[in-house]
């Protein structure tokens, strides 16, 4: 059984303290995963003032966000812009890169991205795709040869911003096999490696989940011959729930599992598919997500 791994970094705590502690247990498991870094600002805290509406308020109380992310996530940014990641923690990039993880860019501002992707034009898109290339390449001293939207939320300008990059392949939504995204009638080239399994804040506290029946959850999605891929953030998987995810490694490594990058499982002969890319809102999961369509 293999499982493409995948670690999203939001934030600056999550860079600071749940990488280096991520790369300590992938380096004790001789795994290698995909990195997909935030480079830019810091201004996750601004979600704080979404505290207004019912449903995110909801889900902050069932998923104990503030024990999840730690207080200083969720004030991050919310009265002045916050710290550049990547100025501030370049060694903790370079050192994810020089233990031969795969690098990718996850964004330049992923409070902008996830909260205003749809007011954006294409000439704002590119910019912002080029700042966090230009930084990422800078610190890591290697081209980016991948990409993964925040928050799962791609558009059709984004694929076709995207394919101005030399990306090998981008990890932009939900759903169940590779597939080259359709816009209009066209396929963009760079294939989407889809997440297939919920993360941890869309499940627990739903449904009797909790953190003893969750690693035998996650388990319940992984099945050989199809596509699994699992997306971990740093500032959950890395921090509060750091034991938990070493424990699902430990289940998944003692049944035979494989653990490898994203971009191992293009160099396997897996068929790829065409879809579009749609929206859907999913369980546990505020707003809309990117979704393969079929
Ligand atoms: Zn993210």
């Amino acid at each position: 059984m293999e499982l493409g791994l995948k670690i999203d970094v939001d934030t600056y705590r999550g860079t600071k303290i749940g990488v280096p502690k991520l790369l300590e247990t992938l380096a004790e498991y001789d795994i290698k995963a995909s990195f997909f870094f935030s480079v830019g600002p810091d201004n996750m805290g601004r979600n704080l003032w979404r505290l207004i509406k019912p449903s995110f308020l909801l889900k902050m109380l069932r998923s104990k966000a503030p024990a999840l992310y730690g207080w200083d996530i969720l004030v991050r940014g919310t009265l002045c812009s916050g710290p550049i990641i990547g100025e501030r923690l370049p060694w903790v990039i370079r050192k994810a890169s020089e233990q031969g993880h795969e690098i990718g860019l996850h964004a330049w501002d992923h409070y902008k991205w996830q909260n205003h992707l749809d007011k954006m034009n294409a000439r704002t898109i590119f910019d912002l795709l080029k700042a966090g290339v230009r930084l990422l390449e800078h610190i890591a001293g290697l081209p980016v040869k991948c990409s993964a939207a925040p928050a799962w939320r791609c558009t059709e300008a984004v694929l076709i911003e995207k394919e101005k990059f030399p990306f090998a392949y981008n990890s932009d939504c939900r759903g169940h096999g590779i597939f080259y995204p359709v816009v209009g009638c066209r396929p963009i080239l760079q294939p989407q490696i889809p997440t297939t399994m919920p993360t941890y804040d869309e499940v627990i506290g739903r449904n009797g989940m909790n953190d003893s029946n969750y690693n035998a959850y996650l388990m319940s999605f992984i099945r050989p011959g199809q596509l699994n891929v699992l997306t971990v953030h740093a500032e959950v998987e890395g921090i509060s729930r750091h034991g938990l995810f070493r424990e699902f490694l430990e289940r998944f490594i003692s049944r035979n599992g494989n653990i490898i990058p994203l971009g191992r499982i293009l160099q396997s002969d897996i068929p790829i598919d065409r879809a579009r890319i749609l929206r859907r809102v999913i369980p546990g999961r505020e707003g809309w997500v990117s979704y393969q369509s079929n």
